[in-house]
């Protein structure tokens, strides 16, 4: 089974940008009800719908005043969890960031490392790209982060 995930969230200053559980700044983050994890947020929806289990604002509410500067590594634990209950396992994930800055080059192999341990699969079937918009657009303009994310389930036997 394939899923696929996207999230995008408009940057404020004063609070750090977290991708994929990791800080990449603390000059400026996402305007979110959680912590604004873009990354977390689309590997969330892209695993739900490979199980087809609806989104990640289905499960956890942003009128729900639990998740306030929520934690969105808690989030991929639970949908982890979920996913496995359902009999599915992941196979492997890819993933496209568009930012603009700051380069992402040092950070990649962190996130996958990050990604790898929270998903209980190996590094190397974790796949992470990243890339400008050229200067073009919300992302282009610095407004703002897209994350676009695929996964791969398949079966427990
Ligand atoms: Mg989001």
């Amino acid at each position: 089974m394939v899923g696929f995930g996207y999230d995008s969230h408009r940057f404020e200053e004063g609070k750090p940008l977290m991708i994929g559980g990791i800080k990449i700044t603390d000059e400026f983050g996402c305007v979110s009800h959680s912590d604004g994890d873009t990354f977390i947020h689309a590997l969330c929806d892209a695993l739900l719908g490979a199980a087809g289990l609806g989104d990640i604002g289905e499960k956890f509410p942003d009128t729900d005043h639990i998740y306030e500067d929520y934690d969105s590594t808690l989030f991929l634990i639970e949908i982890v969890e979920l996913i496995e209950s359902h009999g599915f396992s992941i196979v492997n994930i890819d993933s496209t960031i568009v930012l603009e800055k700051p380069k992402l080059i040092e950070f990649k192999e962190q996130i996958r490392r990050e990604i790898s341990e929270l998903c209980r699969i190996p590094m190397a079937r974790v796949n992470v790209k990243a890339k400008t918009n050229e200067g073009m657009g919300f992302v282009g303009r610095l407004e703002g982060i897209a994350v676009y994310c695929i996964c791969e389930l398949k079966e427990k036997q």
